[in-house]
Formats: structure tokens, C-alpha cells, sequence
């Protein structure tokens, strides 16, 4: 299936349903109508099949309306990431060559340096146009165009879009993914999280990312309703669930964690009813506060990546908190010794190792973009190397226990962030929790909690006192993985998405808070 195909076939079905709302509301007959216009305007500009159109905007309705038009034409949208600096942005366009790029005011300082650097054209500015960079006018060319369905075959095989990794670990990686697996992807999605018609979800992930286009795409496909959000806010975000009713959440753990922290879960429950999350672990605190306040019929811990989708069959975090479940249908997933070249074994029960994914499924992406030695590191005889810990339980259900490179070796023992913060979450004076390995004379690594107090007001020394003396006493941890220091800071730092970032917190890019209420 193409996922212009379904456009035009839920527009077909569904004409007259609200299909995205925001500075712009649109039925599904109108939507169907706007990204015909933008795709005709593409081609107009010389787009054709295989080519890359870089989005460099907000996560706007004209970010999802040109993500959907150019796959009308079998192009490449290639979303970027907007907090990327110029000389990142130089080196993802230089990387992807894009026919046009689309910015907006938004993006507007960075992209002029990096425009000019990478020398791209043309460039459309939403809205206006720009001497500078000889941008012309995105809605101008728009309203141009011409709105019936663009005559163009896109077959299956065709790309869909390109997104870039985060670039932890070197240089972004393109992820190029096809129509196919795009659509696979989403109506696992679909499936996952039991969306059904008249089903509405706030676009709150960025479309740069796998879980905005998940959110955006799924709800194409069921003639669900998406609701525009440009930049997350936990309390925006209750009052347009409030104001559109809207039914299912799909969000990273921290964008949860700051809805919880409004109050206001009682109201998200009055129209929420499915819950999911990615993108990193959920804490068992948060999961029960969650399944205990919203009570969703379906609450789903989803694993995976921009490389590989994965479609986890069951609804597993009431049953166990933190849990993914497990990979069914169209996706296999195994724990293997990290140092496996070819032969993938499972590990067994209980035994942690890196979480490997097979290629030959419809979600999967087939190598990176031009970057053959990425491929040589992360490919290995059909297996995908995800670079995450995980493992199986008893009864076949996959736990996820962190990225190999968090890993903390301390006294030669290895630690595993995620579960310490597991249990550090529960103690009732910690709001947010991160935990990483700091470098030691003694222990080599020393165990390091970062904690945001739940509550305004505590001194940071007498609270950090507390959790180490809870840690020591009543925490269940083995001794060699208890905090060596609880240090007390004003905020973890997070990706755009909202994750946590260890490498700054290892990098000592805090600010600890003081016993004044000030920062230092
Ligand atoms: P990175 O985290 O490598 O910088 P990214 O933010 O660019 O990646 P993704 O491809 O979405 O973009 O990240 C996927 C990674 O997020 C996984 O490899 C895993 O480390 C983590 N992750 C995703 N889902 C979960 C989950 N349910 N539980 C724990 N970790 C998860």
C-alpha cells in the first residue's frame, strides 16, 4: 500500500470528517484537496519520484500537508530536526542533496547560514519570501497550483521519507524508509494501540521523528482526527484534549511525566482512552500513576527506532509495568551476546544482552544512506544491531534496560541505569530521576543519581541525605548498585523529543540547586 493511496481513500470515505485541526481545521476531502495542491507545486519545482524535499519548519500542518503530498509523488519528505545548529543542518542537507527545501521564521536564522553554505534551491519560506536566501513564498506557490490528484505512479518500493538519527554516537545517519514500510509500520501502529474510526490524537511528537509520523499516519488511516501542538506543553496539551476530545496519546515517558505533574489527569481521562509510549523506558511510579488516573483501555509500552518499527501484539504495561511485551506479526526480535557477528542465538530468561531485530520484515529499513560503514557496524547477517540492553522473562516478554553505551561499570560490576531509576522513582520526594556512571578513582564509575525534587521547597542537602539513606536501607538494590552521590538539580536536560540526554549529565551540563532555592 502507498500512503497516498490512503489519503485519497479515507478522503474518499470519510469527506466530510475533521481530519486535522489546528491554526488550520480541515476535512478529509479538504486535506486530500490542500496536499494535491502542495504536491502539484513540488512537481512544479522539478520534484520528482526518489527525490528529497528537506523540511526544516515547526510542527505545523504545513510540516504534516507536505509530508503527505510527497508521497503522492514517491518522494523523499526528509524532516529535520529544527534544534539542529547551521553547521548540523549544512551537513544533513549536504548529506540528503534535496530538490527544495521548506523552512519557516521559525527556523529561519539558523537555515539562512546553512542554505547559504549549502547552497540549495529553491528554498520555500512559510510564510513571505526572503532576500537573503531568494526564498520565494511557500502558500504563493501553493495557491498556483493546481488541486486535482497528481497523475504520478508511486509504487511500493518508493521512498517515503528520510529521517535523521539524533547523531549521539557520530555524525546523523538518513534512515530512508519506503512506502511500504511506512505503511506497515503505521497500520501496526493501528493495530497496536486498537485505533478505530472517529479516534483523535494530539500531534505532539515531531514529524522529524518516528513517533510524529506514527501519530500523524495512523490516524490517516483509521480517518482519525490529528490536532495540531507546534511545541509541547503539558498544560496546552489538557486544554486542547479538553477542547477536541481527543482519545489517544502517544508520547515520550518525560511529555507523560509533565502531564501528570499539571494535576489534571482526571481531565485527560474524560476523553482518553488509549495510551501509549516510546522512545525510552517509563518508570513503574509513572505507569501506575498513569493506569490508576486515566484508566485507559489500552496502555502500550512500544520498542523501537527510526530503523525498525516494531509491533508488539500485546497490551502489556498493566499487567507489567515496564514491559514491552512482545515483537509479534511482523517483526522478530532477539537477545544476543553483544559480541555475536553472525550467528544470532537467543540468550536465555533472565540474561541481559543487546537486542537484535530481524531485516526481513515490512517495518524495517534497509541500510542507511550512503553510509555503508554505518551499515558494516549495525548490519550483521540480516540483523539489525539496535545498541540497546534488554531481555526476556519467563514468559517470553522483552524488558528493556538501556542503551550498551549507558552501561556503568563500577568496582567491575555492571549496572544498569534504567533499573536503578526504576527504583529511585518510587521513593515519594523524587519528581525526576536520572542515573548515570561518573568517573572515580576507586570505583572507576560511580554510580550517580540526578534528581528533580517532586515537590518545590525541600533542602537539596537534607533531600539528597534522605534518598541516599532510603537507597541504603529500604531500596531493593544489591549495595554495588546504589547511588555513591544524589545530586539535587533544577531540570535533566532532554532531546527535542524529551529524552534524557546521560552524555550531558556526564559531561557535568547541570545546574544543582542550592539550599537558597537558587540555581548554582
Ligand atoms: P537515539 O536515542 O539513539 O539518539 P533517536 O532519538 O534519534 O535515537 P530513535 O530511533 O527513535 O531516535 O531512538 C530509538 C531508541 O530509543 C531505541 O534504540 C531505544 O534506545 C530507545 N527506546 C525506544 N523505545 C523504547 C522503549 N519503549 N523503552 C526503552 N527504550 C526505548
Amino acid at each position: 500500500m502507498q500512503i497516498g493511496r490512503a489519503l485519497r481513500w479515507t478522503a474518499a470515505r470519510h469527506p466530510e470528517r475533521t481530519a486535522f485541526a489546528g491554526r488550520r481545521r480541515m476535512t478529509y476531502r479538504e486535506w486530500d484537496e490542500r496536499t494535491n495542491l502542495i504536491a502539484n507545486a513540488m512537481a512544479g519545482l522539478g520534484v520528482r519520484t526518489g527525490d528529497r524535499v528537506a523540511m526544516f519548519t515547526a510542527n505545523t500542518e504545513v510540516m504534516a500537508s507536505t509530508h503527505l503530498a510527497l508521497q503522492k509523488l514517491g518522494a523523499m519528505s526528509t524532516p529535520l530536526n529544527t534544534r539542529l545548529s547551521a553547521p548540523e543542518l549544512t551537513y544533513c542537507l549536504d548529506d540528503a542533496e534535496p530538490k527544495v527545501v521548506i523552512t519557516d521564521d521559525h527556523a529561519r536564522h539558523v537555515a539562512t547560514e546553512a542554505l547559504a553554505a549549502a547552497q540549495v534551491r529553491p528554498v520555500l519560506l512559510h510564510a513571505g519570501t526572503d532576500p537573503v536566501t531568494g526564498a520565494e513564498d511557500f502558500e504563493a506557490a501553493v495557491a498556483r497550483s493546481d488541486a486535482t490528484a497528481p497523475g504520478v505512479t508511486v509504487a511500493e518500493s518508493d521512498p517515503s521519507v528520510m529521517l535523521y538519527t539524533s547523531g549521539t554516537t557520530g555524525k546523523p545517519k538518513g534512515v530512508p524508509r519506503t512506502q511500504h514500510n511506512e505503511y506497515a509500520a503505521s497500520s501496526a501502529h493501528v493495530m497496536q494501540c486498537q485505533y478505530g474510526s472517529g479516534e483523535s490524537t494530539l500531534g505532539a511528537m515531531p514529524m522529524y521523528h518516528t513517533m510524529g509520523l506514527r501519530s500523524l499516519l495512523s490516524m490517516v488511516l483509521v480517518g482519525g482526527k490529528v490536532v495540531e501542538m507546534p511545541a509541547y506543553d503539558a498544560a496546552r496539551a489538557v486544554e486542547l484534549i479538553e477542547a477536541e476530545q481527543v482519545s489517544a496519546l502517544y508520547l515520550v515517558p518525560t511529555a507523560f511525566w509533565a502531564l501528570a505533574q499539571t494535576g489534571r489527569l482526571e481531565d485527560v481521562a474524560r476523553s482518553v482512552r488509549k495510551l501509549a509510549f516510546a522512545g525510552a523506558p517509563m518508570t513503574s511510579t509513572l505507569c501506575e500513576q498513569l493506569m490508576a488516573q486515566v484508566r485507559p483501555e489500552v496502555f502500550v509500552n512500544h520498542y523501537g527506532s527510526s530503523e525498525i518499527y516494531t509491533f508488539a501484539i500485546e497490551d502489556h504495561a498493566p499487567r507489567k509495568p515496564g514491559s514491552a511485551g512482545r515483537a509479534g506479526m511482523l517483526s522478530r526480535l532477539l537477545v544476543v551476546d553483544p559480541a555475536t557477528q553472525d550467528g544470532h542465538k537467543q540468550l536465555p530468561p533472565g540474561e541481559v544482552g543487546e537486542i537484535v531485530a530481524s531485516l526481513d520484515s515490512d517495518e524495517a529499513f534497509a541500510g542507511y544512506w550512503r553510509r555503508p560503514d554505518a551499515d558494516q557496524k549495525s548490519i550483521r547477517n540480516g540483523w539489525y544491531h539496535t545498541g540497546d540492553l534488554g531481555h526476556l522473562d519467563d514468559d517470553g516478554d522483552l524488558w528493556v534496560d538501556g542503551r550498551v553505551d549507558d552501561m556503568i561499570i563500577t568496582g567491575g560490576e555492571n549496572v544498569h541505569p534504567v533499573e536503578v531509576e526504576d527504583v529511585l522513582s518510587r521513593h515519594p520526594e523524587v519528581g525526576e530521576v536520572s542515573v548515570v556512571g561518573l568517573q572515580d578513582d576507586k570505583w572507576g564509575q560511580a554510580v550517580t543519581a540526578f534528581v528533580v525534587p517532586a515537590q518545590e521547597g525541600a533542602d537539596p542537602r537534607a533531600l539528597a541525605e534522605r534518598i541516599t539513606t532510603w537507597a541504603r536501607e529500604e531500596a531493593p538494590l544489591s549495595p554495588y548498585k546504589r547511588p555513591k552521590n544524589v545530586l539535587v538539580v533544577a531540570s535533566i536536560p532532554k532531546s527535542p523529543v524529551g529524552k534524557i540526554l546521560r552524555r550531558k549529565l556526564v559531561a557535568g551540563d547541570y545546574r544543582l540547586r542550592t539550599g537558597s532555592g537558587e540555581d548554582a
